[in-house]
């Protein structure tokens, strides 16, 4: 069972579904060729594929090209179903940071295919996810900075300001197709910089003033 942890109030919860939204950044959808979508990009990851500040991504032997994303982590703390986009935000308990590790030429291939992209995204260790803070403690989710560095060097520095689709509306969906549970994670997107790892690289996610997390590839 993965959990994660709020240090400012002691809370711990049980992660129950992680679910991802794709192509929330105009300059990401650029970057990689995508259209933009007329409704949010929805998948989901595994539990399974978390892992914590300190720990190892490792690459399956079945791909040759594994990006990160820095994306803006929601925890939800209060269940709900069709929620409305004004109440969204009081159905979140924390805030943090996680990387969508993503088997790029994996996700590809199942593209083209019309096939799920579990594969790419659910694997073990794909889900690096920081400590959260307390949502009391963020007053817009809206205002905050999304960086990431490997070995040291700046790769993704975007602002939440940027969003297709912010925070309030993608709860608000989601909730119209998944009762959202306490427990149950979103990440909301990345915005451009992503790139491909190696073995032996650090990487450090940061959402200033909120969390951040370090991971390393094996
Ligand atoms: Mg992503």
């Amino acid at each position: 069972m993965k959990t994660v942890s709020l240090p400012a109030t002691g809370n711990e919860f049980i992660i129950g579904k992680i679910l991802c939204i794709g192509r929330n950044y105009v300059d990401h959808i650029t970057e990689l060729g995508n259209e933009t979508p007329t409704a949010p990009v929805v998948f989901m990851k595994p539990a399974s594929a978390v892992i914590y500040d300190g720990d190892q991504i490792r690459i399956p032997s079945f791909s040759r090209e594994c990006h990160y994303e820095a994306e803006l982590a929601v925890l939800i703390g209060t269940d709900g179903k069709d929620i409305p986009e004004a109440e969204a935000l009081s159905h979140v308990a924390g805030y943090g940071v996680a990387i969508d590790m993503t088997l790029r030429d994996v996700q590809d291939s199942l593209k083209k295919k019309g096939l799920p992209w579990d594969m790419a995204k659910g694997f073990d260790t794909a889900c690096p996810l920081s400590d959260f803070a307390p949502a009391s403690a963020v007053a817009d989710p809206q205002a905050l900075t999304i960086r990431l560095q490997v070995n040291g060097t700046e790769r993704q520095n975007g602002s939440t300001s940027l969003m297709i689709n912010p925070v309030a509306r993608i709860i608000s969906h989601l909730s119209t197709i998944f009762t959202l549970e306490e427990g149950d994670i979103i990440l909301t997107g990345t915005p451009a910089g992503v790139g491909r790892v190696i073995s032996g690289d650090r990487l450090e996610a940061e959402v200033p003033g909120v969390a951040r997390l370090s991971v390393s590839v094996a």
